[in-house]
């Protein structure tokens, strides 16, 4: 830990060291597209993956590569209702919009899953679910008020006491109790949007990797974009899945005041002793409503959050180069406090990711107001994991039939923070 207490540049992600070195993919491209997606995340690339599926011609452009980003430096959680505890969900959004809403990302959960399973995307799959733990008794009396509300639902889940952690999370100390919540899973992120994009790819959809857009021109159907590298790309539509850079790119001003950038903190412990490890199971877990968040990766934890601790200083921020000291003090502190035996295992590393985040926390999927042609796929606040695969294809279905019948979906549309 010594070593560490004042380093400030980011270590690699453990799930961006996996599968190996690759050189870049850059297809060229002859003519115009149907669609160019801006942007290689879960977001843009679950989009092309559904968009080629559909039978349009597609290219995928990032300025890096594929899952460098935020879709590769997160905790690789597959969570249902934005982590959020279900009584806040409704307390936030009422009974019926967070129904929809958590359908939705049930829905998601299902799909991902079973894509990783049919088109066999080597990603370490772990389909155990989840346990928010209370950190509290106040957050315990929550997590029994969302129990009521979810049983009314039908929403499968188990209420833990203290003496049910006990027994079932012993190497967790200082918890009062937790929910259990089956339809929670972990992957290893990066594997899974790098073996999505391989498919799209093999499936005819074009990918740039290197390559950053830096210019729109035209309009619907005649759409032009520049890159950086000057290259001029023809499509007849746009999907903007370049999260907290997509007010960037967006002529119409909408996203300058309703996306925002914050940065996310991920420490990784070194590898547990085999008896601790053994007895920790691959869940989703969190506690303190989702600030902070761990789970085990191989013989390893990572923990995240903490940045509520340092107030303010993680917002604005878009380079995800650096670590903030302080955070990973926080995390360590938090970590010697609540599951103790892992202290010996050390730090392996600690690399921070950006998200984009919006007012309502929820994200933008639709049509940009007064921009016919250009889509939004993005703004997933910290659950893009959780959203990311579906909302590729709602984005689909209103690009090429101009509605859904999702009932989440206009939760999600754009145009819903228009005078906000
Ligand atoms: C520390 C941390 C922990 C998290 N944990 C979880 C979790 O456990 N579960 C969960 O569901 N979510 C989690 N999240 C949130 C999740 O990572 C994001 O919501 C999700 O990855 C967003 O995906 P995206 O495709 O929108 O963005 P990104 O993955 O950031 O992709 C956007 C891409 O656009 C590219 N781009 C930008 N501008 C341009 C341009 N002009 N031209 C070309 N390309 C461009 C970028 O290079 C980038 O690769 C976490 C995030 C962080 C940071």
């Amino acid at each position: 830990m010594k070593k560490r207490d004042n380093q400030q540049e980011g270590d690699e992600p453990i799930w961006l060291q996996e599968g190996g070195e690759r050189a870049p993919i850059h297809d060229s491209i002859n003519g115009s597209t149907d669609l160019v997606i801006i942007g290689g995340g879960i977001a843009g690339t679950s989009t092309a993956f559904h968009a080629r599926r559909s039978g349009l011609s597609v290219a995928l452009i990032e300025k890096d590569r594929i899952a460098n980003h935020a879709s590769g430096r997160n905790d690789g959680q597959i969570l249902l209702g934005l982590g959020e505890h279900f009584n806040r969900l409704v307390s936030q959004f009422g009974l019926e919009k967070s129904r929809n809403l958590w359908k939705f990302l049930e829905k998601n959960s299902l799909a991902t899953r079973a894509a990783i399973k049919t088109l066999e995307i080597p990603c370490e799959l772990q389909e155990q679910g989840g346990l928010r733990f209370s950190i509290s008794t106040s957050e315990q009396r929550e997590l029994e008020e969302s129990a009521r509300l979810m049983e009314k639902e039908g929403i499968p889940h188990q209420l833990w006491t203290q003496k049910d952690l006990e027994k079932e999370a012993d190497w967790a100390k200082g918890f009062f109790g937790g929910l259990f919540i089956e339809g929670e899973a972990v992957f290893s992120p990066a594997a899974f949007v790098r073996g999505l994009a391989e498919i799209y790819h093999k499936e005819g959809g074009s990918i740039l990797e290197k390559e950053e857009v830096v210019g729109i021109s035209g309009g619907a159907g005649d759409y032009c974009l520049e890159t950086k590298s000057g290259l001029r790309l023809q499509a007849g539509m746009i999907v903007h899945a370049s999260s907290a850079l997509s007010p960037n790119l967006d002529r119409s001003g909408f996203l300058e005041h309703q996306v925002f950038p914050f940065r996310g903190q991920i420490l990784l412990t070194g590898q547990l002793e085999p008896q601790l490890a053994s007895r920790i199971p691959s869940w989703a877990m969190s506690t303190h409503f989702c600030y902070e968040y761990f789970r085990k990766h191989g013989s390893q934890l990572t923990l995240g959050g903490m940045r509520w601790s340092v107030r303010g200083e993680e917002t604005g921020i878009r380079n995800d180069s650096q670590i903030n000291p302080e955070i990973t003090k926080k995390l360590w502190a938090w970590l010697e406090q609540h599951i103790p035996e892992a202290a010996s295992a050390g730090i392996d590393r600690v690399w921070s990711g950006i998200m984009a985040g919006t007012r309502d926390g929820l994200p933008l999927i639709g049509p940009i107001p007064g921009q016919q042609g250009e889509f939004l796929c993005c703004a997933f606040n910290g659950y893009g994991m959780g959203f990311g695969f579906l909302a590729g294809k709602l984005c689909c279905e209103l690009m090429l039939q101009g509605r859904s019948t999702d009932p989440a979906a206009s939760s999600f549309a754009p145009r819903r923070l228009m005078g906000m």
